[in-house]
């Protein structure tokens, strides 16, 4: 396991399989709240982790989790991946590199031997390595894997029926690979799914557990430890806000009780940490790297 790129639970080993890192966004244009001198009281502790102090942009990673229970190598969302058409976003246009791919081998996980991906959500920086352009077409990248999906979420992806749906979830469909689940469901004791709504419609969190341990790998609910601050600011990117902020603050809350160990999606690097519960809101300690 990489410095700080991993954790034990109980049985469980957790690693975070990077693709890349860095500043990514100017708060007040993902957050209409997030005005400078809603941010001030607030750079201290940001800089120079969570937010760039030349650029004023929030940092955020793009990473996966490697999940090895006793029975199953599992990978948890496969950020943006190879060749993608994302005409949003252009450093996401046809990148051209195999990061994500090459850490993943370097933890020692060939694509074969994965036995199972859960996505969050469809978005493309959760989906993006589910498949690889090969012989011109989309193939799934992990050819043993059963692909779980929440049903739901399928269906709107389905249904707006983008270029994200058609490059990095209809092909698994197609290939008889995708498992498509209630927001509940559970592979086994060691893995099950939470839903958590409002990010996307269909949007799950991953609980894992083993000999007494927990953790809980979140997904797109929160994406910057500044909304532990302020549970209340869902970005732009949040389809339903007032829905995304209740699910936010109310798994905070249970976090900060149980206290279990929480893996983020994107916040900065070591990315994982536990929820404190801080005057009427949160804060969040990282674990060490
Ligand atoms: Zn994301």
């Amino acid at each position: 396991m990489q410095h700080g790129m991993g954790r034990m639970i109980g049985d469980i080993a957790v690693e975070r399989i990077m693709e890349y890192e860095a500043p990514f966004f100017v708060p007040h244009e993902v957050f209409r709240e997030a005005t400078p001198e809603a941010l001030a009281p607030h750079r201290h502790w940001l800089e120079p982790n969570a937010m760039d102090p030349e650029t004023g942009k929030l940092i955020l990673p793009f990473q996966s989790y490697l999940v090895r229970t006793k029975h199953h190598t599992i990978l948890i969302d496969t950020c943006i991946g190879c060749g993608k058409n994302i005409t949003h976003r252009p450093e996401w246009f046809q990148r051209t590199d195999q990061t994500w791919l090459n850490n993943l081998r370097a933890a020692g996980i060939e694509a074969e031997a994965i036995d199972y991906v859960f996505c969050t959500h469809l978005h493309a920086d959760h989906c993006g390595w589910n498949t690889s352009f090969v012989d011109g077409r989309w193939v799934p990248t992990f050819p043993n894997a059963k692909y779980v999906f929440s049903k739901i979420e399928y269906a709107a992806a389905e249904a707006r029926n983008d270029i994200i749906f058609r490059e990095s979830a209809l092909p698994i469909m197609e290939a008889g690979q995708a498992q498509l689940v209630e927001t509940d469901f559970a592979l086994d004791d060691n893995v099950w799914l939470q839903s958590t709504p409002g990010h996307t419609a269909g949007h799950v969190a991953v609980n894992l557990a083993s000999n007494g341990h927990s953790a809980v790998m979140c997904g797109d609910l929160i994406h910057s430890p500044i909304q532990c601050v302020h549970p209340e600011w869902s970005p732009k990117f949040d389809l339903d806000k007032p829905l995304a902020a209740e699910t936010r603050r109310n798994f905070l809350a249970s976090n900060a009780e149980s206290g279990q160990l929480v893996l983020t999606a994107h916040f900065p690097s070591p990315s994982m940490g536990h929820v404190v519960v801080e005057g009427d809101a949160f804060q969040f300690k990282y674990v060490d790297d």
